[in-house]
């Protein structure tokens, strides 16, 4: 028997008949190349199986249900911490406002007391005219 691919195919998804069996095997024996093309199927198809095969771990919800408490307590924390964050940030703006407040006012000069105004005495137009 030449060599097959087609052969060695057949052969490993065991589609031969029992003859064609015996027959291949008796080839397979001597013939490096059918050797190597059946390690290399078999390889190639059993990590394919195994792929096929593998089943997901089993659900646990409780494994589950804790994961997610422990997601929210830390969405929590979060939270809280950027609230502070906020808190503080705001504290020191105020601070800053009333500091700035405070250097305007300490830096103005005192208020002065009220002057009088002085005005020229106001003469009657008859007298700034000449007169009538
Ligand atoms: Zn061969």
């Amino acid at each position: 028997m030449s060599h097959r691919l087609d052969d060695v195919a057949a052969y490993h998804d065991r589609e031969m008949s029992p003859e064609q069996n015996a027959e291949f095997e008796a080839h397979l024996s001597t013939c490096a190349e059918c050797q190597t093309d059946l390690r290399a199927a078999r390889a190639a198809l059993g990590s394919y199986d195994a792929v096929v095969s593998a089943r997901p771990a089993p659900f646990d919800a409780d494994a589950a249900m804790a994961r997610l408490r422990q997601g929210q307590a830390q969405a929590r924390r979060a939270r809280l911490r950027r609230r502070v964050v906020w808190a503080g940030s705001i504290g020191l703006a105020a601070a800053a406002a009333v500091l700035v407040a405070v250097a305007m006012l300490a830096g103005r000069p005192a208020p002065r007391p009220a002057r009088t105004q002085q005005f020229a005495p106001v003469r009657p137009r008859a007298a700034r005219d000449g007169g009538p």
